[in-house]
């Protein structure tokens, strides 16, 4: 027997899509004739057994009758088999052999009589054919049942058993026995007449079987089970009648033997024969109410037995002792069953299930039952929250596949880190907590804080890709009046710091940093409303001709006039501003704020070809409609595109082939200039520069204005303006502080500069007054001093 295309036992049976070879047929029947077949069928069927019924017994109407209702069953399976692949072919092909087998019995059993006018002798030679159906049904019946997960079998097996026990005591008892018993037979007729029910035991065992371990829907398979009641039932009385001699030929067990057959006949034009296959779900362990009812009603079969039989005590009290021992094994392996389902809820509920440490609510509890307790003299706790650097990152190159690997790799390594005893948990993503549960002081906690970021820092292999997770570590350690929720919150913020601090180490938690990190929550949530508010301002910080001594452009520097903490200068906000996404609109505001306000004085003052600097966000420039933005805002101020320098810094070109990068392109077809702020900070590189869409360096002030400039600033300042010279980029150093400062660059060769030393950031009415005093122009090598009231 094959073992594929059943799929009565498939764990995937809760899926219900069927494998193509379990379907029965591809080919769409039509809905109507179908669904109609079997009720048509039942109703030609019931009518041919009832008029077998009240026709001359043993006559020729009752043979034809009969043999045409035989012959349809077996043509009917015959039809399903060759319409099916798989175990559900083997089914219907034994059905058909067996009706088969069974109409070809039929025919002399009914032909004799009319021939001879005697009834049939029992036995006759159709009877091997009779006998032979039974093995057919024995592989339908095991095809149907197909085979079970392992689990499943011992429940299944022993409901079986005890059911078999039952039913077959009564069989026995009422059936077997008495031909056992039965004296006078000739000793042929005593084996066949003891064959049929020693088959129809085995039959009724399997049908149980079937029974009992598979939960079947479909009407087809309902039907072929009704089918085998039906032979059981009329065999049982066909062997008790003839034991009795009140068997009569063409009688009503007769009718219930063609019943059998009407019932193959209709499972196989059954609409749910297409499904028939995929029809059941394995019970498994479970115990429905029916079967519960059959398994304590069988436990009734000892006493109705000894009733009927008492001196028959001992094997009734045998069979009765086996029943009740398969029972309690039985009722033991359900118990084992429901303990070991109540561990594994339990396990789930206290479990991560990706990596198997304890998770959030277990780490909770456990942390408060500590706390709970008096700390051990000269011990105290620590809580490490640890968060994967750029966990992120090996999701979305990776996959999460791989993402899954690294936390599970994280996992082990952390419990290389920490002693046994210490808790470790994933509360959640690439968030993971350990409790220390006796260190003596801070200094030991943070050496177990040291390692835990050191394991976590080498590589990991995912299927041949190198990984590298660092982590950060925030260290809380137990204080007069923690409580859980303190001491991981402060754990957690002593974990932002170590991000903070540069990532892939630890920090440990600092009250006035947490102090800070509050307030600064408290900005970002202004800031989000400062927008709205009307709160910025701009400065300006003036750029001036080296040589000429002439303001040649500004650079607008935005402030917050914050609503209670005052004017806050850029380094107060606008990091907090690119994290929650408000610089987006904040450098739009500027944009166009400056756009018109240097469009005025370029117009009040003649100046046609005074530059405008604009510091730009890595967050403007990765949005698509930035470009889109720049130029709305040139047309409706009417600004220059000539006159306009976009200032980036160089992290945000980090690569050339960026979009970032094709949008500044776009920008610089229009005239727009490009510059590098803060140059030397970044990723400068030769190869960089030369890819880049940029027209200018404004060179990081911490070359210009090095507090103790040793002679490698000087050397590397040289380099930098070589560089961008021999490249054809303007280079303009900012933060000239110093008198000598300024001789340096001139000497350098560059022809523009700022620095507080020709002028810090101003208001717009200050700038307006420098450009109305062309006096004051600072002169070349000599640069005058302007300082604005509201100046930093
Ligand atoms: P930045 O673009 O490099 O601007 C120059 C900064 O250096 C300004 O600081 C200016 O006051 C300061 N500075 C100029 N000369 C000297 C000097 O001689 N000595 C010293 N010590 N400092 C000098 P500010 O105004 O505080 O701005 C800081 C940074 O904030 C800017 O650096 C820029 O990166 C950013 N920023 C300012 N406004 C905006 C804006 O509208 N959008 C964006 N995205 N960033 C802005
Ligand atoms: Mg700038
Ligand atoms: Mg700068």
């Amino acid at each position: 027997m094959t073992t594929t295309g059943l799929a009565l036992d498939s764990p995937n049976l809760h899926d219900d899509r069927a494998s193509p070879e379990q379907e029965l047929d591809t080919t769409p029947a039509p809905r109507h004739a179908a669904s109609l077949g079997w009720l048509v069928y039942l109703v030609l069927g019931a009518a041919a057994i009832t008029t077998y019924y009240f026709l001359p017994r043993a006559g020729v109407g009752q043979a034809v009758l009969l043999t045409v209702l035989n012959a349809t069953a077996a043509g009917l399976a015959y039809r399903g088999a060759s319409k099916t692949h798989g175990r559900a072919r083997v089914v219907w092909a034994s059905l058909a052999i067996s009706m088969t087998f069974a109409t070809l019995a039929n025919g002399p059993y009914y032909g004799v009589p009319l021939i001879t006018g005697h009834p049939t002798p029992f036995p006759y030679p159709g009877d091997i054919l009779f006998l032979a159906t039974y093995p057919c049904y024995m592989i339908a019946l095991g095809a149907l049942a197909g085979q079970r997960r392992r689990n499943d079998r011992r429940g299944d097996a022993l409901d079986s058993m005890i059911l078999v026990i039952a039913g077959g005591s009564l069989m026995w008892e009422f059936v077997i026995a008495p031909v056992v018993h039965a004296s006078g037979l000739p000793i042929l007729a005593h084996v066949v007449s003891l064959a049929y029910p020693t088959m129809d035991l085995i039959v009724f065992a399997m049908l149980i079987r079937l029974v009992v371990a598979v939960s079947w829907r479909s009407g087809s398979m309902r039907l072929l089970l009704g089918s085998f009641v039906f032979l059981l039932v009329s065999d049982t009385l066909y062997a008790t009648q003839l034991a009795a001699g009140t068997y009569q030929f063409g009688g009503p067990t007769d009718a219930l033997w063609m019943a059998s057959y009407l019932f193959i006949g209709m499972a196989a034009l059954h609409p749910s024969a297409r499904e028939f296959t995929r029809a059941g779900t394995p019970s498994g362990h479970r115990l429905s109410k029916g079967k519960l009812a059959f398994l304590g009603g069988s436990l009734l079969t000892g006493p109705v037995l000894l009733a009927n039989r008492p001196h028959e005590l001992f094997v009734i009290a045998c069979a009765s002792g086996v029943s009740f021992l398969l029972v309690m094994a039985r009722v033991t392996g359900l118990n084992r069953q429901l303990v070991l389902a109540s561990v594994e809820i339990e396990s789930r509920a206290s479990t991560d299930s990706l990596t198997g440490l304890a998770n959030r609510a277990v780490f909770h509890g456990q942390l408060a039952a500590v706390l709970a307790q008096p700390s051990r003299r000269g011990l105290t706790q620590a809580v490490l929250f640890v968060d994967l650097d750029d966990f992120k990152d090996v999701n979305d190159t990776l996959g999460h596949a791989a993402g899954d690997s690294v936390l599970r790799a994280v996992a082990d390594r952390l419990h290389q880190a920490v002693r046994p005893g210490d808790l470790i948990a994933r509360l959640g993503g690439d968030e993971f907590a350990l409790l220390l549960d006796a260190v003596p002081d801070l200094g030991t906690a943070q050496l177990v804080a040291e390692r835990v970021v050191h394991v976590l820092a080498a590589p990991v292999d995912i299927n041949g890709s190198v990984v590298h997770v660092g982590a950060s570590v925030g260290l809380a350690l137990r204080h007069d009046g923690s409580d859980p929720d303190k001491l991981m919150r402060e754990a957690d913020v002593a974990m932002y710091t170590a991000k903070g601090n540069g990532k892939n180490r630890v920090a440990c938690y600092d009250s006035a940093v947490d102090t800070a990190v509050g307030a600064q929550h408290e900005l970002k949530a202004d800031l989000l409303l400062a927008c709205g508010r009307d709160e910025f301002v701009l400065d300006y910080q003036p750029l001036y001709d080296l040589e000429t001594g002439g303001m040649v452009g500004v650079e607008a520097l935005v402030r917050w006039q914050h609503p209670v903490r005052g004017l806050l200068p850029p380094y107060d906000f606008i990091g907090l501003a690119e994290e929650s996404g408000a610089i987006v609109d904040i450098g739009a505001w500027v944009l166009e704020t400056a756009c018109r306000q240097v469009h005025t004085w370029q117009r009040l003052h003649a100046l046609p070809q005074f530059d405008l600097c604009v510091n730009i966000s890595m967050r403007q420039l990765e949005r698509s409609d930035f470009a889109d933005q720049v130029k709305d805002v040139l047309l409706r101020t009417e600004f220059d595109p000539a006159c306009l320098v976009l200032e980036i810094t160089e992290s945000v070109l980090a690569d050339p082939r960026s979009e970032s990068a094709a949008r500044l392109t776009t920008l610089r077809r229009l005239g727009i200039r490009v510059a590098i702020d803060d140059f030397g900070t970044g990723y400068s590189s030769i190869e960089y520069l030369r890819r880049l869409p940029v027209d200018i360096l404004k060179i990081d002030r911490s070359f210009v204005s090095a507090e103790h400039p040793g002679p490698h600033d000087e050397a590397l300042l040289d380099a930098i303006v070589g560089l961008g010279q021999r490249l054809g980029l303007d280079v303009i150093p900012e933060g000239i502080e110093e008198a000598d400062q300024l001789i340096r660059v001139q000497d350098l060769g560059c022809r523009t500069g700022q620095g507080f030393l020709l002028s810090r950031p101003v208001s717009p009415a200050a700038i307006e007054m420098l450009l109305g005093q062309t006096s004051t122009v600072p002169s070349p090598r000599r640069p005058g001093r302007h300082r604005d009231t509201q100046a930093a």
